[in-house]
């Protein structure tokens, strides 16, 4: 099956957020049962969210979790509240948290850690830069930000890797499909040769209607990541679409 995973970021206010979910439930009712459609939600719409989407096949995602569980820590939202308040993923490490709030290895490991005893089914984002995909760095940098993922939780399949190259990322410049081949092989290898398991692994960046025939057809791809595309029922229902009718096969 092949997901198709929403990043709403901070876009949608929360009247139109909860319509959104309304909508995007009753357009895909059907296409539901052969895709996963996940919606990543900031976190004071996880509730509302779910429960507009309680009882169906959609689920719902927070963008962040804290690093730490409970204590005084103004303004953080634990992973255990993301769960309770109806979440049942996160993402972490989006590039956008990297780049804007110096999210590195060690922040994210605890992030991880946090998010897997809530419950909650971690989507780490691993992805290069322009300049270090020219300097030859793909496979390093990349190898440096899986080191996160817990040895222990591998066979468990209790997490998900997206591959969103930073370049990529709300340009509406898509990696090209031998780009995304070498990459997402290179990401299951890396971690079947130390787990013997195969890791699921989306692809995120400038994911289209245009496009989503092409990337959603790659057998190393279990699924697509989407921010801007997302958005907006006419172009985020072509991809689930899409999603599904290679779900039914
Ligand atoms: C993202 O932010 O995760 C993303 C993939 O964005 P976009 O689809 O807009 O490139």
């Amino acid at each position: 099956m092949k997901r198709v995973y929403a990043n709403w970021k901070l876009n949608l206010p929360l009247p139109e957020a909860v319509e959104y979910a309304k909508a995007l439930f009753n357009a895909t009712q059907e296409e539901a049962r052969y895709t996963e459609i996940v919606v990543f939600v900031s976190h004071s719409q996880i509730f509302p969210v779910s429960a507009v989407l309680q009882n169906t096949f959609l689920q719902v995602g927070a963008q962040d979790c804290s690093q730490f569980d409970k204590g005084a820590y103004t303004g953080e939202v634990s992973a255990r509240m993301c769960s309770a308040a109806g979440a049942a993923f996160v993402l972490l490490g989006h590039s956008e948290r990297r780049r804007f709030f110096g999210e590195k290895e060690d922040l994210l490991r605890l992030k991880m850690e946090r998010a897997l005893e809530a419950g909650l089914q971690p989507v780490l984002c691993v992805g290069e830069t322009l300049e270090e995909r020219k300097a030859g760095l793909v496979e390093t940098i990349i190898q440096n930000q899986l080191s996160i993922l817990p040895q222990n939780s591998i066979g468990a399949r209790s997490w998900i890797v997206a591959y969103e190259p930073v370049w990529a990322i709300g340009t509406g410049m898509n990696a090209s499909e031998e780009q995304i081949e070498a990459v997402h092989h290179f990401i299951k290898d890396r971690i079947a040769q130390v787990s013997g398991n195969t890791p699921i692994v989306l692809y995120g960046g400038s994911v289209s209607p245009e496009n989503r025939t092409a990337i959603l057809a790659l057998d190393s791809v279990d699924g697509v990541l989407v921010g801007g595309a997302s958005l907006q029922l006419e172009t985020f229902l072509p991809i689930v679409q899409e999603a599904a009718r290679l779900g039914k096969h």
